[in-house]
């Protein structure tokens, strides 16, 4: 039974690699250092994977940008527009493609990018141009493997990772509509033939090709191609000893099994995740009871960070030890790694009782061990884990009755508001008196290093709590009496006070904590920092509505207030294993709940409820949207519906495909939505206006994710369009999303222009 890690966390325990980078980005140090930092990290991960006895080490894993951008970069998938700046060094037209390049007189864009499957990590999205070929181009993988060669001491246990072709392919665009990516599979194929032939040479035996779009529901064309590429691949090495371990994660394969039935011979191992499709197991094992195909388990969670708990783990590998012998089973994480935090260890600030329940990558990896010794009659690592599991189930930290009680009876009363929209709308109009098409902004204002360094001193403990109010307050009356002069019609405070929008409201809540140094990978060299939802979740006390009614108290429009809601909190945090999603999310939701309820209280008459992960955390197959909107249209309905008719509720999100959804978004029913629309030039409100959505929306009029002002009369013509699909009583205007990434100067001139188009839509529209 071989334990094997599909692949290791890239950034450094410290953030090293992020650190490099932006370094080197900066001219501060050189690639020769640059490159000797991203080695360090690398040596640093095998040895850890080396020392925990991982019989199958992964390489190639690692990444200076991203792991796709990468393989674009392997088999020279690259632009001409950046092959062409000649670079004199790769590693610059590398990083070109990642971010753009913008010196002398060149002014190229960075290349699209695009969210990882169901993830919060972001790859660079290749491009394809008709017949394309590939060949290879970065030396990279092999460079990689010579290193990892000189830790282990047998090339049998190195394995490279690459994506596979059809993934590959799938993850990417055409550059024109004159063909089907799917048509470049026979030449894509040519190139990874070339590529394991190569790794043959090098002695290679096994190689990992990550087919992640196997959980997904998949396209006749990608169908065919599957089996093109594995058949054609086997057809080339079938009398050599290369073993392919094709590995799907995130989800379960079931679905896919038919196509994978006809390559099942042609591929030694299948990796399949566990932990999300636990219920896989049996169907798979009778599928290839009779061939010669190894199962490798993902069965230590990649995605959380609980610890696993091994008497499940070891039933599962019983199972499949009866089904098919232990020969034929191998054990791994259900996904690469790069989406947890590398060592708990460094942690000195959780409680013990929850931190002994935790396990970051390094620990994960420990965990193999461990299942493999209990498997070889280690009773005492098995009853430890036992032990410890069933500590918490009466812990306190973690169960609070009141809580449960609360969110376990959800009657409609809590789900429902006290009248239908028309009724609320009318009211509303009456109450609030906005001109025709209302403007206001997303909420957050620029995020400036003055800011960030306040925060810090404040975090630090080198300011006074007083003191730092005080300057965040200077803040807030700035950001009022710029929005004032503009001439907004519904004003924000800013969220000066928040670095992040989730981690803001974690550190405010029972039953979720904060790491110190639980950095994960989002994109390139940013990183997040998940909070841990660990227990019943309340709230300790008001969370926002100093800050807001300091702001209201200081302008006579109104003031927004501004809270994340459930489902964010849920998705971009660390969620608790020991109970169903649902019952954390209505516990998160009944907290905010109690927070609008204070600022309706207070005054505040406006509430947004953000949610711009709803939409990214649709699940992969379609089967399980139905669920998936059960539980979380419940829980922005009980955050947000024990107001008066009067009170305005908002939500935004930013990624607006809304086609396949559009029914659920209107189900929320919040008053208004705000949306990202700007990119696709309000095509997309086609869709809301095609199911004749009832409610308020606020199409975004201008990107803010470029610091480029767009002109009146570009917003103009937007408005215009807006007006053509939408019922112009429902429409407001404001930007794509928060502003907190620009510049004061850039928001200033775009919010005026906008304010200006809309004076003149009010003229000409009305
Ligand atoms: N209110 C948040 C902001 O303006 C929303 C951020 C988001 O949509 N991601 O920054
Ligand atoms: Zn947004």
């Amino acid at each position: 039974m071989l334990k094997h890690n599909l692949g290791f966390p890239r950034i450094g325990e410290q953030r090293e690699l992020k650190k490099a980078c932006e370094s080197y980005w900066n001219g501060k140090i050189d690639s020769v250092k640059l490159f000797e930092i991203g080695k360090k990290i690398r040596i640093e991960n095998w040895n850890i994977q080396k020392h925990y006895g991982i019989d199958l080490i992964p390489c190639n894993d690692f990444s200076f940008y991203d792991h796709v951008l990468d393989m674009s970069f392997l088999i020279g998938s690259i632009p001409d527009s950046y092959f062409n700046l000649k670079f004199k060094n790769d590693i610059d037209l590398y990083f070109s493609m990642a971010r753009g390049y913008q010196k002398h007189k060149f002014d190229i864009k960075a290349m699209e990018m695009t969210k990882w499957f169901n993830t919060n990590y972001h790859y660079i999205v290749p491009i394809f141009t008709k017949n394309q070929k590939f060949f290879i181009y970065s030396k990279k993988l092999f460079n990689e493997i010579k290193e990892l060669n000189n830790i282990v001491d047998s090339t049998d246990k190195i394995k490279p990772v690459l994506i596979g072709p059809v993934t590959y392919l799938s993850l990417g665009k055409e550059k024109d509509n004159t063909f089907h990516k799917m048509d470049l599979i026979e030449n894509i194929v040519s190139v990874y033939i070339e590529i394991i032939n190569k790794l043959l040479n090098k002695g290679i035996k096994w190689i990992q090709l990550d087919e992640p779009i196997l959980s997904m529901d998949l396209y006749d064309k990608e169908k065919e191609a599957f089996q093109y590429a594995y058949k054609k691949i086997y057809n080339y090495f079938s009398l050599s000893d290369v073993k392919i371990i094709l590995t799907s994660y995130f989800d379960g394969i079931l679905d896919n099994l038919s196509i994978i039935k006809n390559f099942n011979e042609y591929i030694t191992a299948i990796h399949i995740d566990l932990v999300e499709d636990p219920n896989q197991l049996k169907d798979v094992l009778s599928f290839i009871k009779d061939s010669k195909t190894i199962l490798s388990m993902g069965i230590v969670n990649g995605r959380n960070i609980w610890k696993n708990r091994y008497n499940d783990t070891i039933d599962k590998i019983k199972k499949a030890i009866f089904s098919i012998g232990k020969d034929r089973i191998m054990i791994a994480p259900s996904c690469s790694l790069i989406h947890i935090p590398i060592d708990l260890d460094k942690e000195n600030n959780i409680h013990l009782d929850i931190k002994e329940r935790m396990s970051f990558a390094k620990q994960k990896i420990k965990e193999l061990n461990d299942i493999e010794k209990i498997l070889e009659g280690d009773r005492n690592i098995l009853l430890k884990n036992s032990f410890l599991i069933k500590k918490l189930e009466n812990s306190t930290i973690i169960h609070n009755k009141e809580v449960k009680l609360r969110s376990d009876n959800i009657s409609n009363k809590y789900i429902q508001r006290k009248n239908d929209f028309s009724i609320r709308q009318k009211k509303q109009k009456e109450k609030f008196n906005f001109p025709l098409f209302p403007t206001t902004t997303i909420g957050s204002l620029p995020q400036t290093k003055e800011l960030r360094d306040i925060r810090n001193k404040f975090k630090n403990k080198k300011i006074s709590e007083k003191e730092y109010v005080k300057k965040i307050k200077s803040f807030i009356i700035y950001a009022i009496k710029k929005q004032e002069e503009i001439g907004l019609d519904v004003l924000v405070h800013g969220e000066f006070e928040r670095t992040d929008m989730v981690e803001y409201f974690s550190e405010k809540l029972n039953g979720i904590l904060s790491t110190d140094y639980g950095w994960v990978q989002s994109y390139g060299s940013r990183c997040v920092k998940p909070p841990v939802i660990y227990g019943d979740v309340s709230r300790i006390g008001d969370m926002t509505t100093d800050w807001i009614c300091f702001a209201q108290s200081n302008t006579n429009k109104f003031i927004k207030g501004m809270l994340t809601g459930p489902v964010t909190i849920i998705k971009w945090s660390f969620v608790r294993d020991d109970q169903p999603i649902y019952k954390t999310s209505y516990q998160i939701a009944f907290a905010i709940r109690d927070e609008v309820l204070s600022l309706e209280k207070l005054g505040i008459n406006i509430i947004q409820i953000d949610e711009p992960a709803l939409r990214e955390g649709l699940p992969l197959k379609r089967k399980n949207w139905k669920y998936y909107f059960s539980w979380s249209i419940k829980s922005f309905r009980i955050s947000s519906s024990g107001v008066k008719d009067e009170t305005q509720i908002h939500t935004h999100m930013c990624y607006s495909e809304f086609n396949d959804i559009i029914k659920q978004i209107s189900d929320l029913d919040a008053d208004v939505i705000t949306i990202e629309s700007a990119r696709s030039n309000m095509e997309l409100l086609k869709n809301f206006s095609d199911f004749y959505y009832p409610n308020e929306i606020g199409p975004g009029v201008y990107d803010i994710h470029s610091p480029r002002i767009p002109s009146v009369m570009e917003i103009y013509d937007l408005i215009k369009k807006a007006a053509n699909f939408l019922y112009k009583e429902n429409i407001w205007i404001n930007p794509d999303c928060g502003l907190k990434t620009r510049k004061w100067n850039e928001v200033l001139d775009s919010i005026k222009n906008m304010v200006k188009a809309t004076k003149i839509a009010r003229k000409e529209l009305s």
